[in-house]
């Protein structure tokens, strides 16, 4: 982990990946390219509108889809995860919003009457991938003696799109792996569930990129956030290889880039693998 560029505001947790691309390990067993990557998203029925609100200190504007409030695409807010107002002050672990999976340990359970084995065989990829690769240990919690004991778990489900929760969310949350969803989406909201954000979200974004909002499809603004105010930290430079990241046209409304690097040209965005800095994220969220 590169320590010299850290910059820790709070012990709140609030991560970014590091170091460039070139340190990601590659796997090949998982998508070859993202020429067929699909950005994940929730695909709602019905968008109701906007709510204002604050989230881990930060100020946000959600979008109310069907049943539930959107940060971003795919990024699912439980709304015990709100405050009213921007918290002030030092924060600590016991008053984020977001919270990390004690013992490192990620329980999660398929809903039975909503996957099929395509979506298992997905998530089971994933979650192998995480855990060949990281120190999180992920269990089943239907294959304990006593599932019941364990109350707060992902439930996988097979909805529309690729969604998640973000950090770990009192009781059964919910993440789906929509028919289209890849293994390398499943492992991005698995990225989602254990606290990760989008790369391109982060507050010094602008130093290593620029948002093309005249490209932006209708609605989907709220998915280039960025968070400029807040807690948590941020590690080394903007990571153009995270599995975290949006490809350079996505959410674009005429094929023209949304994002592109501060030069004007393009990247190439993968869904493989965690890469370096990934690691170096969770690493540091899971020491
Ligand atoms: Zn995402």
């Amino acid at each position: 982990m590169k320590k010299q560029n850290l910059l820790l505001l709070t012990a709140a947790i609030w991560l970014f990946s590091c170091k460039q691309s070139s340190d990601q390990p590659i796997s090949e067993q998982y998508d070859p390219s993202c020429q067929a990557c699909i950005v994940e998203q929730y695909v709602p029925k019905l968008i109701k509108g906007t709510m204002d609100s604050y989230f881990n200190g930060d100020p946000v504007t959600l979008v109310k889809a069907d049943d539930k409030l959107l940060l971003e695409g795919d990024i699912i807010i439980d709304p015990s995860q709100l405050t009213n107002a921007a918290v002030s002050g030092e924060r600590t672990g016991i008053t984020s919003a977001l919270k990390k999976w004690p013992n490192k340990t990620v329980y999660f359970s398929f809903d039975s009457s909503s996957t099929d084995e395509s979506t298992r065989t997905k998530f089971k990829s994933a979650v192998k991938h995480w855990m060949d690769n990281t120190d999180l240990v992920f269990i089943n919690k239907d294959t304990l003696d006593d599932p019941e004991s364990i109350s707060n778990y992902i439930n996988v489900i097979q909805d529309d799109g690729c969604y998640s929760s973000i950090g770990m969310v009192k009781g059964a949350q919910d993440l789906s792996i929509g028919s289209g969803c890849s293994t390398g989406n499943a492992i991005h909201e698995i990225g989602h569930a254990v606290g990760l954000y989008h790369e391109q979200s982060r507050r010094d974004r602008d130093k290593y990129i620029i948002i093309y909002t005249a490209n932006i499809d209708s609605g989907k603004a709220g998915n280039f956030n960025k968070y400029a105010s807040g807690n948590g930290f941020e590690l080394d430079t903007l990571d153009f290889g995270s599995i975290m990241m949006y490809p350079y046209n996505a959410f674009s409304k005429n094929g023209k880039p949304t994002i592109t690097k501060k030069d004007g040209t393009t990247y190439t965005t993968q869904r493989r693998a965690l890469s370096q800095g990934d690691l170096d994220a969770v690493e540091h969220m899971y020491p």
